[in-house]
């Protein structure tokens, strides 16, 4: 409350109302150091966010985006709507992004950290844009932040998050012009500065309105207080399920790296009627619990029929006539895979005592599947 108080206890809501640091400025110096990058920009949310990386790297309408295949369908809409054309890219064992499918002239590509799991940074490729909306404090195998090792990184606020405030974006770079583009363009273009009305340069272009609220970043300032607490609980949960988990010949924990933010345990059945059976059985007993299978764009109704509001059907009037999508077997071992797969989270918040008990009931549920 101490942060929010504050706010409004001044009576500025808007963070470029006065010449002194805002709330928002001081929560994105805190994020850059503690991600280790240069720059962050706060943004409502982390759709927004993918929509100013991706424009700020000066694209053409119609230029192709190589994105995920197993995804939040916010990934192809960031795209979509800066008048681009999102290229399906299958996914490997882990269901993250397999670069080695993505072609050598690739300009754009995001990646995205899915459940907490570090994906693979395609190398040689201009604009990386890692979506981090799922990993927040996650770490690459080289002990970089997830989303400081491309061009831009990208977080969410949004309430199923690691931290939250209803919702809230985020974007990290350590590239100065792009970082300028962003500031630019998320404030109409303008050459903003705090405490007084937005002023225009002869060469600039046009923007919208990004701009955060000190209300929104008061929260967010506070939750990354807590997050070195979330990251250690998650761990802490981790390992104690793991140590807790049955042993069955059916059933696999997919395996995560040591940088993976522990937001889940995902498990990875022999056939999806056992999974489908967990999944009651779980349900049945109060255990939260997800499964991955609409994260399947390929199936998405937005992809599969090119949808648009647009009366051309913009961008997608753009976008070659052939179907788009890197695959070996149009995404058939994937379809299968998530099809076999449960994800249960973990409750960083809960004491240890209970994060056993709640390990035993999840042990339980298991076995009787
Ligand atoms: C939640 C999510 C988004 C969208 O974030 P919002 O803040 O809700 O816009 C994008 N990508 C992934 C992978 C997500 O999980």
């Amino acid at each position: 409350m101490s942060e929010l108080r504050e706010v409004i206890e001044q009576r500025v809501l808007f963070r470029y109302q006065t010449e002194s640091e805002s709330v928002a400025s001081r929560l994105e110096r805190t994020v850059a150091d503690r991600l280790g990058s240069a720059h962050a920009l706060a943004v409502h949310n982390c759709t927004e966010a993918l929509r100013l990386c991706l424009i700020s790297t000066r694209p053409a309408v119609g230029d192709l985006v190589y994105i995920p295949a197993v995804t939040f369908v916010a990934v192809a809409g960031a795209v979509l709507s800066c008048g681009l054309i999102p290229v399906l890219v299958d996914a490997d064992e882990s269901l993250s992004m397999d670069p080695a499918l993505l072609p050598p002239d690739a300009r754009r590509v995001v990646v995205a950290h899915m459940e907490g799991t570090v994906a693979h940074i395609p190398p040689d490729v201009p604009y990386v844009i890692e979506d981090c909306a799922q990993a927040l404090g996650a770490r690459l195998p080289d002990g970089r932040h997830a989303g400081t090792a491309g061009y831009a990184g990208t977080y969410s606020f949004h309430h199923n998050k690691v931290l939250t405030s209803g919702e809230g974006g985020l974007i990290v770079t350590s590239n100065p012009e792009a970082w300028a583009r962003m500031r630019s363009y998320h404030d109409h273009g303008s050459a903003r500065v705090p405490g007084h009305y937005p002023t225009w340069e002869q060469d600039a272009h046009y923007g919208e309105n990004f701009v955060t609220s000190e209300e929104v970043a008061a929260v967010q300032f506070q939750q990354f207080r807590h997050l070195e607490e979330v990251l250690a609980g998650l761990e802490r949960m981790y390992a104690i399920a793991m140590d807790l988990l049955p042993d069955r010949p059916e059933l696999r924990v997919l395996p995560r790296a040591s940088g993976d933010a522990k937001v889940s345990l995902r498990f990875r059945w022999e056939s999806r009627e056992l999974r489908d059976a967990a999944v009651d059985a779980l349900t049945a007993r109060g255990i939260a619990n997800w499964t991955l299978n609409k994260y399947l764009l390929p199936d998405h109704p937005v992809l599969k029929a090119r949808r648009s509001l647009y009366a051309d059907g913009f961008p997608w009037n753009h976008a070659p006539d052939e179907v788009l999508a890197l695959s070996h077997d149009r995404f058939a071992r994937t379809r299968d895979l998530l099809n076999r797969t449960l994800c249960v989270p973990l409750s960083p918040e809960l004491p240890e005592q209970d994060q056993i008990a709640a390990s035993k009931a999840l042990r339980q549920a298991l076995e009787a599947v």
